[in-house]
């Protein structure tokens, strides 16, 4: 089996490849060439941490493996490391013997990242110039960073719960050389593509802050509870997710579902429109909502993409196992 270690990750791994593995994968999941696994989420008793597996099998690119991994909060205080901590483990489907252990921290930001920008290639107008974040953390300059390779985009506008963040995102768009201002929430309503990536447990961005013709990614909320948008902004768009049963679980759709504003048959899969089976954006005044709630099989998949770079550079570490 092979070895990548979290330290090679970054070296071996290209925004590019991440974003091919993930639309992939969605593609595969909507033509039922792949399953996500019931995901484990356990709080452990130790060390406040959350502990869990996330799964699955992709037969068209026999892919078969797991992401163990969570959160454990007291890591950076105590210990100087980062407290998301994660591994992708990969089996060889013909067989199940393991195939691969890869470090899976930045691959989770890396594959998050991806799926937003692939809602935006496959959902947003064409002429979309500005895009507005909600949220300046850790995930949040893996977004902008990969969103906005998607478009031309002219401009960043930004707003965060906490403002003294925001030169977190301001750094990213000077980076990609794009102007950059701070608004309030209702200055979203400038915004062709309005990206969201907080663990906010209520609703910022409101249905009237959203002008007509926006596509929404929202990727914060991957947990029952969490919020970031109000469920009404989920009747006035057409909403599309990675997977429809955790999107109306633990996604943003949960709270406009549980309220009966709009059912699961209104939840369309983003692998639909890669397809070419559903047909996506169909006027440019339509809002287009991505619920990007997080799936194993793209974790899977982008391990699986990083060890075969390593291994065509020579990087991965060969074991007999
Ligand atoms: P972080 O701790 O670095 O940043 C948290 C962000 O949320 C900050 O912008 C913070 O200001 C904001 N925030 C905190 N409390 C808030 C509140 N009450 N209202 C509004 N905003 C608030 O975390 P991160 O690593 O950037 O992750 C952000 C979220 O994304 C988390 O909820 C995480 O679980 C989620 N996530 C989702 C996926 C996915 O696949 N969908 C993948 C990774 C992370």
């Amino acid at each position: 089996m092979y070895i990548v270690p979290e330290k090679e990750i970054a070296g071996l791994m290209t925004r590019e490849a991440a974003f091919a593995a993930v639309e992939k994968v969605f593609a595969a999941m909507a033509s039922d060439d792949a399953y996500n696994f019931p995901v484990v989420r356990e709080a452990i008793g130790h060390e406040d941490a959350l502990y869990g597996f996330k799964g699955g099998f992709d037969r068209a690119g026999l892919t078969l493996g797991l992401k163990a991994g969570g959160y454990w909060p007291n890591n950076l205080e105590k210990r100087g490391l980062i407290n998301h901590q994660s591994t992708v483990f990969l089996f060889d489907p013909d067989t199940g013997k393991a195939k691969a252990m890869v470090g899976g921290n930045l691959l989770t930001a890396l594959r998050t990242a991806a799926a937003s920008s692939v809602s935006i290639k496959h959902l947003a107008r064409n002429d979309a110039k500005v895009i507005g974040m909600i949220g300046a953390g850790h995930q949040a300059t893996f977004q902008l960073r990969a969103a906005l390779e998607q478009r031309p985009f002219e401009k960043v506008i930004g707003w965060n719960y906490h403002p003294e963040m925001l030169p977190n995102i301001e750094k990213v768009a000077a980076e990609a050389g794009v102007p950059f201002e701070a608004v309030d929430l209702p200055g979203m309503a400038e915004a062709d593509v309005i990206l969201s990536i907080t663990s906010a447990f209520a609703p910022s961005l409101l249905a009237d802050h959203v002008s007509p013709g926006t596509h929404v990614a929202c990727m914060g909320t991957d947990t029952k509870g969490k919020q970031e948008v109000e469920a009404e902004l989920l009747v006035k768009a057409s909403v599309f997710t990675d997977e429809v049963a955790q999107s109306i679980s633990i996604g943003e759709a949960q709270h406009a579902v549980a309220q009966g504003l709009i059912r699961e048959s209104d939840v369309a899969q983003i692998g639909a429109v890669i397809n070419g089976t559903n047909p996506g954006r169909t006027s440019a005044d339509q809002i287009t909502l991505f619920d990007g709630t997080g799936v194993g099989l793209q974790d899977l998949a982008v391990a699986a993409s990083v060890v075969d770079l390593a291994v065509a550079q020579g990087i991965a570490i060969e074991v007999d196992f």
